[in-house]
């Protein structure tokens, strides 16, 4: 038996189909603690933004097998050769001899089509721990992304997954065509798209009619999702005049021709639509899960970076003495993740409260307070400062009550003084600061700007929108991009609110919709209305 000095633990993850909040809470759960991560490119990068920051991550883009179509790697081909499955079951071992949590990150379910044998053998070889985290397999989801009900009882009491590509170097096919052919169900066949004439011509050969309906459904659960549906002997034909490319999905037999389940994805308001999101990371990452969430396909292009000032004495003055102000009042998720955090480097917890009461303004910021386990006893009805000291003051008598206001060096005054007239003792203590984001000069190649990679996108007709939720972000991304590359191209502009619209205007930038209501949902409802 081998000696492992130090052992760790390998987690088998599975990432699921595409979309990255398809993976389930147990998987996040894992990614979040992991010492090492390794991926598969199937697995949807946007899962590492989970990672620990110090936690080491590796990619490992399989090799394509000699003589085989490789289409598993897809999506983004490897720069260099590639990994071969002995290289990665041998870092997996390396990685947990180190006495590392190691996640291996895999596309769909860990154990369908994944290489899972070949690892799982050299973990129990060298006595190292592990768990398999289920993941949804692209099979199941992109026949539910398209509506294709796989066992739905009029036409199918039983699925077989297939794979299209069998082990390299196998002498026999391990497939019974002349028993599939005959299969009274629905056949999903995975890697099935390099050889997909092959395998309705073994099919047909074997006695499947040519009508069978089948569908092909490429980048399954993702904004870049496409179906083609056509019969047996046609399918294959369809696909090259359609250009799919893999990774996709093969669906053949009644259940693929039924038009029972509705075509949802691809019908949402802002399916397949590129859209820029030009807040900070933290805020382009909420308005980012939003357009997911729309079938749409945010580009993040950060202008702006929230710098806390939790180090500097007047928080740390404000902070000592916390449990002696009546009311703690948050304005913005930003404020309440960077006070938590100065919490928690300097070694303390929500304790600190004592008894005050705590308000926010908006759900998002009470729903953040909740993550830190602490209950907003106020949220006004309105989102506006404003509104949180006008209300306050109909709830209580605030006079000669101690206020602290914990919000951005942005904040307006407005707040301060509406609580000031009702003779509550107000202080104002910055948490953070907004400031400009733009690439760094260093990093570029010679002759390149700063936005080079997101002008060609323009410039090539891939981004549909892009979007500004505040006169400082237009500054700062028309610093990096030429308004030339927008005004002549078939991007368009939606804005936020009058006041970023005027910006707009002011630099000469043509604007299409500006949003009725001043939030990002607003902003979205008003793009989508340009589709309506
Ligand atoms: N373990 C994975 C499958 C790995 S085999 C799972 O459970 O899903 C790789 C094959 O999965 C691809 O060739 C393709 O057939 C399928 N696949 C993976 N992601 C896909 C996606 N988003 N859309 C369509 N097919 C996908």
């Amino acid at each position: 038996m081998k000696s492992v000095v130090k052992k760790g633990f390998v987690y088998l993850v599975g990432a699921g189909p595409g979309r990255a909040d398809l993976i389930t809470i147990r998987g996040a759960e894992v990614l979040r603690s992991a010492d090492c991560i390794i991926y598969d490119k199937l697995a949807n990068p946007a899962l590492l933004k989970l990672a620990r920051p110090d936690a080491e991550i590796i990619s490992v883009p399989k090799r394509t097998p000699a003589g085989g179509q490789g289409e598993a790697l897809h999506r983004i081909k490897p720069a260099f050769g590639g990994f071969s499955q002995e290289e990665i079951n041998r870092l997996l071992v390396e990685k947990a001899s180190e006495g590392k949590i190691v996640v291996r990150l895999k596309g769909g379910d860990p154990c369908i089509f994944g290489r899972c044998a070949e690892e799982l053998t050299v973990l129990i070889e060298a006595g190292i721990d592990f768990e398999i985290v289920p993941g949804v397999t692209a099979g199941i989801a992109a026949a539910d992304y398209t509506g294709i009900l796989l066992t739905d009882r009029r036409y199918s009491s039983q699925v077989v997954f297939v794979t299209g590509q069998e082990a390299e170097g196998k002498q026999q096919s391990n497939i019974d065509w002349q028993w599939l052919a005959k299969f009274q169900g629905t056949i999903v066949f995975y890697m099935g798209m390099g050889s997909l004439s092959s395998i309705a011509a073994k099919l047909m050969g074997n006695g499947m009619s040519a009508d069978t309906p089948a569908a092909v459904i490429a980048d399954a659960t993702l904004p870049s999702q496409r179906v083609v549906k056509a019969p047996l002997g046609r399918v294959s034909k369809e696909c090259k005049r359609e250009q799919i490319e893999p990774p996709a999905i093969v669906v053949i037999g009644a259940a693929a021709g039924s038009d029972v389940g509705p075509s949802w994805f691809m019908k949402k308001p802002l399916f397949g639509k590129n859209i820029v999101v030009t807040r900070d990371s933290a805020g382009n990452a909420d308005f980012a899960a939003k357009i997911i969430c729309r079938g749409g396909n945010p580009i993040e292009f950060p202008t702006m970076k929230i710098k806390p000032l939790t180090e500097k004495n007047e928080f740390l003055r404000a902070l000592a003495k916390i449990s002696q102000y009546d009311w703690v009042v948050f304005t913005s998720s930003n404020g309440v993740s960077i006070f938590f955090e100065a919490l928690r480097s300097l070694g303390k917890d929500a304790r600190v409260f004592g008894s005050n009461k705590i308000a926010a303004i908006g759900g998002e910021t009470a729903a953040k307070l909740a993550e830190f386990g602490i209950k907003a006893d106020f949220v006004p009805s309105v989102f506006t400062g404003r509104e949180l000291g006008r209300q306050l003051i109909g709830l209580t008598n605030l006079r000669g009550k101690k206020i602290l206001l914990l919000r951005s060096q942005l904040a307006s005054d407005e707040l301060v003084e509406i609580l000031r007239q009702a003779e509550a003792e107000v202080l104002n203590v910055p948490v953070y600061a907004i400031v400009e984001q733009k690439a760094p000069a260093a990093c570029l190649a010679p002759g390149k700007t700063r936005g080079g990679w997101l002008i060609e996108k323009i410039n090539k007709g891939k981004v549909d929108w892009l979007t500004f939720a505040s006169p400082s972000s237009v500054r700062v991304f028309f610093e990096q991009i030429p308004i030339r590359a927008v005004n002549s191209g078939t991007v368009k502009v939606a804005s936020i609110g009058p006041t970023t619209s005027e910006q707009l205007k002011n630099l000469g930038v043509r604007v299409d919709v500006t949003a009725g209501e001043h939030t990002v949902d607003g902003l979205l409802a008003a793009i989508e209305k340009t589709y309506a």
